[in-house]
C-alpha cells in the first residue's frame, strides 16, 4: 500500500479508537462516534468542493493546499494537466509551422473529406480557385470547379493521370489537378498553374496540325506527277524507273504519315469527327476485317468472334480507326502463315475488344513505350511494312475518349495480345433488360 494510504488509514483508526475510548469513559460512545463520522464526512465534502471549484476554473490556477490523499490527488491532476497543456502547445506549434510552410508554397494544396467537401486549403489554392474562407468551407469541390471534365474526374475517381482545365477564378489560366486518396478515402489535391506549359503544348499541337495540313496540298501535286510518271515508266531509263517506284512508295508513306498526324491532332484537341452513338460491334469487325484483308498481301489466317447482338457506344470513325490499327498491326507484324484472332467479349465489367497474333512479339521492356508518338521498336523491322509509329498513339487517344484503356501483353517471338477494355456504360447486349438504363446513362 502507498505511504499516503497507510498514514490515512492509521489516522482514521486512531481517531476511531480515541473516540471509542473517550466515549466508553464518558458513557457517550454512540454520540461521539456519530460526531466523528459526521466530521469525517464534512471534511471529505469540503475537499470535494475545493477540487470541483479548481477543476471548474479549468485547473489553470495552482491547486488548493491540501495534505493526505486529497493533496496527492490535487498534485497528480495538476501534473497531468501540465503535461497535456505542453503537448497541446507542441501540437499547435507544429500545426502553425505546417500552415506557414504550405502558405509559402506556390502550388495549391486542398484537403477534402471522402465526399469531396472542402476542409482546408492553403493561400495559393484559395487564389487559384477563388476560394473564400469560411464561406467555402464544407462546400463540395465540384460546386466550385464546375466543368464537366472536372466532375467526371472527381466523381469517377480517375486520379491516375493529372487533369488540366481552365481556372474557374482566373480567365486564361490553366490548372493541373493531381489528387491522392489518404486515410478514409479523404482527398489531398495539389493544384498547379500550368498556363505556360499548356500554351507551349497548344502551340506544338497547332504547329503539327497546321504543318500537316499545309503539306497535304503540295504532296497531292507531287503524287499526281509521280503517278503520271509511273504510267509512262517503261519509256524511262532503267535507273529512273527504280527511282519513280521508290518515290511513289515514299510519297504514299508520307501521305499516311500526314493523315495519321492530322487524326492525332484532332483527337488531342478533342475535335470529334462524329458524335457518340450505338454501333453493332459484329458489323464493325466485319468491315475492318474486309478492309484489312485487302491491306495484306501475305497469307494470314484471320478469324473473328463476336456476339451479333452486342453494341458499343462511341464515335464510329474513331473506333474504326483504333480497331483497324490493331488488326493491321497484327497482320504487319506476323509473318506469312500467322494466325490472327479478333474477339469481342462482354462481361459484368464491360466489353473487351481483343486482337491476338502469333507473330514477331514484343520485348517486354518496350511495352510501356509503344503508345508514344513515333515510337517504333526496330525501325529496320518496319521498313517493309511502312509504319508511321503513330498507330498505337491514335489507339490510346481514341480509347481515352471512350473512357477505356489498352492492355498489351506479348512474348518476343511468340506473338502479342492487344485488348481494349470498355466500361459497362458503353456496352450493351441487346438481350439484357438493362438496355434502357444504359441508354439513359450514356446519353
Ligand atoms: P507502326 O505504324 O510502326 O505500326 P504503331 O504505333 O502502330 O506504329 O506501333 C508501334 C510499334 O509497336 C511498331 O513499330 C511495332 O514495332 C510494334 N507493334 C505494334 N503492334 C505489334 C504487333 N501486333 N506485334 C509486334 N509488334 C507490334
Amino acid at each position: 500500500m502507498k505511504t499516503v494510504w497507510k498514514s490515512a488509514t492509521v489516522k482514521l483508526l486512531l481517531g476511531f479508537f480515541t473516540c471509542l475510548f473517550i466515549g466508553m469513559l464518558s458513557e457517550q460512545t454512540f454520540p461521539l462516534l456519530f460526531l466523528y463520522v459526521l466530521s469525517l464526512l464534512c471534511w471529505q465534502f469540503y475537499e470535494l468542493y475545493r477540487f470541483h471549484s479548481w477543476i471548474r476554473r479549468s485547473g489553470r490556477s495552482l491547486p488548493p493546499d491540501s495534505s493526505g490523499i486529497w493533496g496527492d490527488v490535487f498534485d497528480a491532476v495538476n501534473r497531468l494537466q501540465k503535461k497535456q497543456r505542453k503537448s497541446k502547445k507542441r501540437m499547435q506549434q507544429a500545426l502553425a509551422r505546417i500552415e506557414d510552410s504550405t502558405s509559402a508554397l506556390q502550388d495549391g494544396v486542398i484537403m477534402a473529406d471522402n465526399t469531396g467537401r472542402l476542409e482546408w486549403w492553403n493561400t495559393s489554392a484559395g487564389d487559384l480557385l477563388g476560394l473564400v474562407k469560411p464561406t467555402d468551407r464544407s462546400q463540395p469541390l465540384t460546386n466550385i470547379v464546375r466543368t464537366p471534365e472536372f466532375f467526371r474526374y472527381f466523381s469517377q475517381k480517375r486520379f491516375g493521370d493529372p487533369l488540366v482545365i481552365q481556372s474557374p477564378a482566373k480567365e486564361g489560366t490553366f490548372l493541373e489537378f493531381q489528387t491522392t486518396l489518404y486515410s478514409k478515402n479523404d482527398h489531398l489535391i495539389f493544384v498547379r498553374d500550368v498556363t505556360r506549359l499548356h500554351l507551349l503544348e497548344q502551340m506544338r499541337k497547332d504547329f503539327v496540325a497546321n504543318a500537316s495540313h499545309e503539306l497535304k496540298t503540295p504532296l497531292t501535286v507531287i503524287k499526281g506527277y509521280l503517278e503520271t510518271l509511273d504510267m509512262f515508266k517503261e519509256s524511262l531509263p532503267e535507273r529512273m524507273q527504280k527511282g519513280v517506284v521508290n518515290m511513289n512508295t515514299q510519297s504514299n508513306r508520307m501521305e499516311l504519315l500526314i493523315e495519321d498526324l492530322l487524326l492525332l491532332s484532332r483527337l488531342e484537341s478533342n475535335q470529334r469527327a462524329d458524335s457518340d452513338q450505338w454501333h453493332n460491334v459484329s458489323d464493325l469487325i466485319q468491315v475492318i476485317c474486309d478492309s484489312a484483308k485487302v491491306f495484306t498481301t501475305s497469307e494470314h489466317f484471320l478469324s473473328w468472334d463476336a456476339d451479333e447482338e452486342s453494341s458499343i457506344f462511341g464515335s464510329y470513325s474513331e473506333l474504326y480507326s483504333a480497331f483497324s490499327n490493331l488488326v493491321v498491326n497484327a497482320l504487319k507484324y506476323s509473318p506469312d502463315g500467322g494466325e490472327i484472332d479478333i474477339s469481342w467479349q462482354v462481361n459484368k465489367d464491360g466489353g473487351i475488344f481483343c486482337v491476338q497474333d502469333n507473330g514477331l512479339g514484343i520485348d517486354p521492356r518496350f511495352i510501356p513505350r509503344l503508345t508514344e508518338r513515333f515510337f517504333r521498336i526496330d525501325k529496320g523491322r518496319g521498313s517493309d511494312t511502312a509504319g508511321t509509329g503513330l498507330g498505337l498513339s491514335i489507339v490510346k487517344h481514341v480509347l481515352h475518349h471512350h473512357d477505356s484503356k489498352l492492355d498489351i501483353s506479348s512474348q518476343l517471338g511468340f506473338g502479342s495480345t492487344f485488348s481494349c477494355h470498355f466500361p459497362r456504360t458503353r456496352v450493351r447486349e441487346s438481350s439484357t433488360p438493362e438496355i434502357e438504363a444504359i441508354d439513359k446513362d450514356a446519353s
